[in-house]
């Protein structure tokens, strides 16, 4: 631990972390010999629970072909069929791929992407990014400056951040209102509206409606802005269909995905644009050309491993499993609601959301829950739950009961 720095931790009071040594399906065991079930699938990604045989076979298949190859001037079967089967799997014509390796770095690339659509229409007063309060996507620098500004990570960095516009999501008419006054004004300065669809997890697993995504769709196309959905959370099932977006009806021009890409195994994430995107890139002069390209882009076993997710999606009843979940955690997280001290019980899909009016001490709560047997992470007010899709009703039962448990005793 001398050599280790952990993420969002404040290094000097921090418990000291568990170390997992194995997982299997929905289940972290540990190196003092404890088994814990995991709530949050490893920060949303691991939908089909862990080493899936499918997913481990095409792994090790990869590995000993070709784990790797530059992505720059060449290409491969894994990616091409890759982005074959997103593109078809996306609604609409979002059918290009760019491969990135992270959900900060594929969300920096929508920007930049949406930035130089409008320099290569000749339209360079267009720089700003639109984005929501209780929005996060993701913690490199130019993403900071879209995430919520009040919200405790980033607030401060104000000063280093290029500022952007920070609006309420329009989920009420008077919202609805201010945005459109907003965009009257400063429209023909936004590149792109930037949104998390239906649900804004790491701001607060805030949830909003379909229609809010299609007031957003039409108010960029009134305006001539671009719209980037962020499905990095809620893409491949986890809100009850493949992508959120679908349950508005609406094409996003860019979207982003990661996490469940490859079902939790290794990282990889994509920005897949629609063709008009694509196409304003093309052109004879080389400055037309999207300058971008990570070292570890579309890395053939990530690849591999995301056809292998695919195929999981098609062979398997994911979205039903994700029903059952949905109804399950409604009904077994409800008893929560009479509990002194908490403002909300909400599920959408495969997240089941407990709001308290207050958690002093997040972390406590979450040393709590261990001792339980369980792995969930509160953060901020929330307790939450998003588990793998393969998750048995017992394990999902042992979730919500100790979750009622914990919070019942921490009222005592
Ligand atoms: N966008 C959303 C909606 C996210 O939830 C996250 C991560 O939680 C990101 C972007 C950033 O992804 P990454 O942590 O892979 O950089």
């Amino acid at each position: 631990m001398e050599h280790i720095w952990l993420p969002y931790s404040q290094m000097k009071t921090a418990p000291l972390p568990v170390e997992a040594v194995s997982t299997s399906g929905s289940t972290i065991t540990l190196a003092d010999g404890r088994t814990l079930i995991d709530g949050i699938a490893s920060w949303w990604t691991a939908c089909h629970g862990y080493n899936h045989p499918h997913i481990r076979k095409a792994l090790i298949h990869q590995a000993e072909t070709m784990p790797h190859i530059m992505f720059g001037g060449m290409v491969h079967k894994p990616a091409r069929d890759l982005s074959r089967r997103l593109a078809q799997l996306l609604p609409g014509d979002l059918e290009r791929v760019f491969f990135t390796d992270s959900g900060s770095v594929a969300m920096e690339v929508a920007a930049k992407m949406a930035i130089q659509y409008h320099i290569n229409h000749g339209t360079k007063d267009r720089h700003k990014l639109l984005s929501f309060r209780g929005g996060y996507h993701g913690d490199t620098l130019a993403m900071m400056s879209v995430c919520d500004p009040e919200e405790g990570m980033h607030r401060l960095f104000g000063k280093a951040l290029t500022p952007q516009i920070i609006a309420d999501l329009p989920t009420s008419d008077a919202t609805l209102e201010n945005l459109k006054n907003l965009l009257t004004k400063r429209g023909h300065e936004i590149a792109a509206i930037i949104t998390e669809p239906l649900v804004q997890g790491a701001g607060g697993m805030l949830f909003h409606t379909a229609e809010t995504l299609r007031h957003l769709r039409q108010l960029c196309d009134e305006h001539g802005i671009l719209l980037i959905i962020d499905e990095i959370f809620t893409g491949f099932g986890r809100t009850g269909t493949n992508f959120a977006c679908e349950q508005a009806g609406i094409t996003p021009d860019i979207i982003t995905l990661s996490k469940a890409l490859t079902g939790g195994t290794v990282p990889l994430a994509a920005t897949i644009a629609r063709r008009h995107v694509f196409e304003a890139f093309l052109s004879d002069d080389p400055l037309y050309a999207l300058m971008h390209g990570p070292t570890f882009m579309a890395n053939p076993l990530a690849c591999a491993v995301a056809n292998a997710s695919l195929d999981l999606f098609e062979q398997e009843p994911r979205l039903e499993q994700v029903h059952h979940i949905s109804t399950q955690m409604a009904e077994q997280l409800a008893p929560c609601r009479t509990l002194p001290g908490v403002k909300d019980v909400r599920v959408l899909g495969a997240i089941g959301v407990v709001e308290l009016e207050e958690l002093k001490n997040p972390t406590a709560l979450g040393q709590a829950l261990l001792k339980e047997g369980v792995w969930v992470r509160p953060f901020r007010n929330i307790v939450y739950l998003t588990p793998a899709f393969t998750i048995t009703p017992d394990e999902l039962s042992h979730l919500t009961h100790s979750i009622y448990r914990v919070l019942k005793e921490r009222q005592a």
